[in-house]
């Protein structure tokens, strides 16, 4: 009797385990962030029984999941799936990565053994941070509680502070503490980064993604950080130069404040570099091709171009993708002085493309070739008079920012990243010698601008509050950003408002 007892119970508690926590869910959600999907992922074993946390096995290419950890995570209550992400991360950081360690099978085990682990912290430290960032990227918020992990991990496998086998808990917390403060700040800078982006400020982006890359490396990083440079060489002409529009997110009627410093040539140089580290690795976007197309027009490199553009006409894509592309021959049609093929171009897209940002394009560019020149519809921009949980950017304010530093090399200027953190605003600025870029952030519900728009709020509620707002595409979604109210909107993949944040310049 008693061990039918045992059985039920075992069975309910798996039985409820697996449907509270989706860890498939969980794994392809972090997949998609990493965002390779063709790549060979491991596959996802629960083991019942086994007592390594997770583990990763290269030749079977196999991550195995206790069905214990699995439980662990359901503790989390609310926060399991946050939890599991975290451990299901720290271990795809250990396949994605590739580390090789050319011992013990090659695999890795979540709780690796104590000389095992002393042989390997960096790369330890790495999965932890890597792994910690992953789940940001992925919608997840396991930062947080990544000390708990450890202590209920250590709790329910019986494992006590001193351990000949393993790294004692103080040990392996510590370093989990010390990458959740370095995490949390890394995630606040490239979200920073990112609506710098959407407001034009592209050399402060860049510079801001690439002290992140010192910590942590993926793909979209890189094409970020080089699209950035593009961007702000593009806007940067030179005198008597014609301006031809590149099928980059850009808005031409922002006026740039950042980017007559750099050199365009060292900017582009630069880009390539990037663009090219990112489509090295595998499975990359056409969207990073016709970044790095673009620098090699900019560039004055027009063969590599034309090598480039015929290259990507032949992989299969979309048909917007296309029409970039056919944005990009026209261009280098013009740079190679064959005007009336760049014309029949330009035409072609506007008569028979379905998206309206490239016909756009196309009838920018037909304007650039008569040779005439469009002036941006720049109006009049408003300060910035949202207010969030009492905050706004009237003034510069003066709390105690938690600040870091970050060299700018196209400044040439050291950069002071703060954040002042309140219950639901974010507020955080970006100062170099002469001037500084205030941001005002929030993700919370109860937040709302002074019309009334929100989290939640539709990008139909917002286009009809705002005809004129500026539609940006990013890796992460798409921006709607108001210049003229210096308001931005950061949408999710429901079309729905996530985040919304107001900026001003001092
Ligand atoms: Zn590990």
């Amino acid at each position: 009797m008693r061990t039918t007892f045992n059985i039920l119970l075992c069975f309910f508690a798996f039985a409820n385990t697996t449907q509270a926590i989706s860890y498939e869910k969980v794994y392809a959600n972090l997949k998609d962030a990493i965002g390779e999907q063709g790549r060979a992922f491991p596959a996802l074993e629960v083991r019942p029984g086994a007592n390594s946390v997770l583990a990763y096995n290269r030749t079977k290419n196999t991550i195995f999941i206790d069905e214990k950890a699995l439980d662990i995570c359901a503790s989390f209550g609310a926060a399991s799936e946050d939890a599991l992400a975290f451990l299901l991360a720290h271990e795809l950081t250990h396949f994605y990565q590739e580390h090789d360690w050319k011992v013990a099978g090659f695999g890795s085990r979540f709780l690796a053994a104590k000389d095992t682990y002393h042989r390997h912290v960096v790369d330890e430290q790495e999965a932890d941070l890597f792994g910690a960032f992953l789940t940001h990227l992925a919608g997840y918020r396991s930062v947080k509680i990544i000390p708990a992990i450890f202590d209920r991990v250590y709790q329910t496998y019986g494992l006590s502070e001193h351990l000949d086998k393993y790294p004692s808990l103080s040990e392996r917390k510590q370093v989990a503490q010390e990458v959740c403060k370095k995490v949390s700040e890394l995630i606040q800078l490239f979200e920073t980064a990112n609506h710098l982006v959407a407001i034009n400020e592209h050399l402060t982006a860049a510079a801001a993604y690439e002290h992140i890359l010192q910590f942590v490396k993926y793909k979209e990083l890189y094409k970020n950080t080089g699209t950035a440079l593009v961007a702000a060489a593009a806007n940067e002409l030179q005198y008597g130069e014609t301006r031809f529009y590149f099928p980059l997110e850009l808005d031409a009627d922002i006026p740039l404040r950042d980017g007559a410093i750099a050199d365009r040539k060292e900017l582009l140089q630069k880009a390539i570099q990037y663009l090219s580290t990112a489509t090295r690795m595998e499975n990359q976007d056409i969207g990073t091709f016709i970044n790095l197309c673009s620098a090699y027009i900019l560039n004055q490199q027009y063969s590599e171009a034309a090598q480039l553009s015929t290259l990507l006409t032949r992989l299969e894509s979309s048909t917007i993708q296309s029409d970039k592309i056919a944005v990009l021959k026209g261009i280098i049609a013009v740079k190679q002085n064959d005007f009336d093929r760049a014309k029949q171009i330009f035409q072609a897209i506007q008569n028979s493309s379905t998206e309206t940002s490239v016909i756009q394009l196309a009838k920018l560019n037909l304007v650039a070739l008569e040779g005439q020149v469009i002036t941006p519809n720049i109006r009049p921009f408003q300060p910035s008079t949202e207010q969030i949980e009492g905050l706004d950017l009237g003034y510069q304010n003066d709390f105690d920012f938690q600040e870091m530093s970050i060299n700018n090399p196209y400044t040439q200027e050291e950069n002071n990243f703060g954040t002042y953190q309140k219950a639901s605003a974010t507020l955080t600025h970006i100062s170099g010698y002469s001037n500084t870029i205030a941001l005002l952030t929030t993700d919370k519900i109860n937040t709302t601008t002074s019309d009334g728009l929100g989290i939640g709020t539709s990008f139909e509620q917002i286009q009809q509050a705002h005809p004129d707002g500026r539609m940006l595409h990013h890796d992460r979604g798409f921006y709607l950003v108001l210049p003229q109210r210096k308001l931005f909107f950061v949408f999710d993949t429901f079309n729905r408002v996530s985040t919304w944040g107001t900026y001003e310049y001092y």
